[in-house]
């Protein structure tokens, strides 16, 4: 990104250290993790299982709280018992399985359960589920039953849920991995123009054609960041991804073996069309 920030960073973690029990205080989840994402990003979070990625996210919303450490969210130390729900509203979480986060049998009421639970008042209420569902393309479902939609409709009406509360920041936990291609560009498409209104996003997620669509990239190995930067910069060193046990788009793992081959092929490209370009030239 090469636009000048001048404002404070949304999130920021420094030196963040999680252990779930005391026998994993000689390899903790996660050690020495220093993190900041400015208002607006989109960071994508990368990392074989186990690498730390869920256990990161809820520290991010003060799910967790750090062993050693800071979490900061928009100035509230998420260890300040004081900040706990503002901090939950403040920063979204979305995850894997849409099942296990549609509470209501009707759509629109399960969208209204976060709002309500603010205490926010009916008519406002009403309002907000309406923009929500507006906002990942649910509206004309909104009197149906969520169990009789599908994955990636299940997983947008879940976002919604998340929208109603207004949150700024949204973590995302893997929000396609149950879902089939089509649901996964419903959603990923829901996440993208999400970012493109404004709301900062963290997605973590196993498919790299995903990690491509974020403003920067960050890789985890064994509870730890090993790399950050933007897509191509990641994309093109090949043991950042080797050393995180991370496989490239088929595209990308192309262009690096016909540069090995001795072709010049120039940048990393970030898309087949670029590589289709490079080669036809
Ligand atoms: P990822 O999301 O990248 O797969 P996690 O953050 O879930 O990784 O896990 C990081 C490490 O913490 C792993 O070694 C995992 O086994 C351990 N872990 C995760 N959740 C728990 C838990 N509830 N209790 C104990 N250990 C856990
Ligand atoms: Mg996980």
């Amino acid at each position: 990104m090469s636009r000048e920030r001048e404002t404070m960073a949304v999130i920021e973690a420094k030196d963040v250290t999680y252990a779930y029990t005391s026998e994993d205080d000689v390899s903790p989840a996660l050690w020495n993790v220093t993190l900041s994402i400015e208002p607006g990003e989109f960071v994508a979070i990368v990392g074989h299982n186990g690498s730390g990625k869920s256990t990161l996210a809820k520290l991010l919303n003060g799910l967790y709280t750090p062993a050693s450490g800071h979490v900061v969210v928009k100035g509230m130390d998420t260890q300040d018992e004081r900040h706990v729900w503002d901090i939950r509203r403040t920063v979204g979480m979305v995850f894997q399985n849409p099942d296990n986060q549609l509470v209501a049998t009707v759509v629109e009421e399960d969208v209204a359960f976060g709002p309500e639970n603010l205490g926010v008042p009916p008519a406002e209420i009403r309002q907000r589920v309406d923009e929500a569902l507006e906002q990942v393309n649910m509206s004309a479902f909104k009197d149906h039953a969520p169990h009789m939609l599908s994955g990636g409709q299940k997983q947008r009406v879940a976002i919604a849920g998340v929208l109603a509360m207004h949150p700024e920041i949204i973590v995302f936990d893997e929000p396609t991995a149950m879902l089939d291609p089509e649901g996964r560009e419903e959603v990923l498409a829901a996440i993208r123009d999400l970012n493109g209104k404004g709301k900062t996003i963290v997605l973590i997620t196993h498919y790299m054609e995903e990690a491509l669509l974020a403003d920067r990239v960050v890789v985890m190995t064994g509870g730890q960041i090993t790399a950050t930067g933007t897509p191509r910069e990641i994309f093109a060193d090949e043991t950042v991804l080797k050393e995180a046990g991370l496989t490239a788009p088929p595209h990308i793992e192309l262009y690096h073996r016909l540069k090995n081959k001795g072709y010049d092929l120039g940048e990393c490209p970030l898309t087949v069309d670029e590589l289709v370009d490079k080669l036809c030239r």
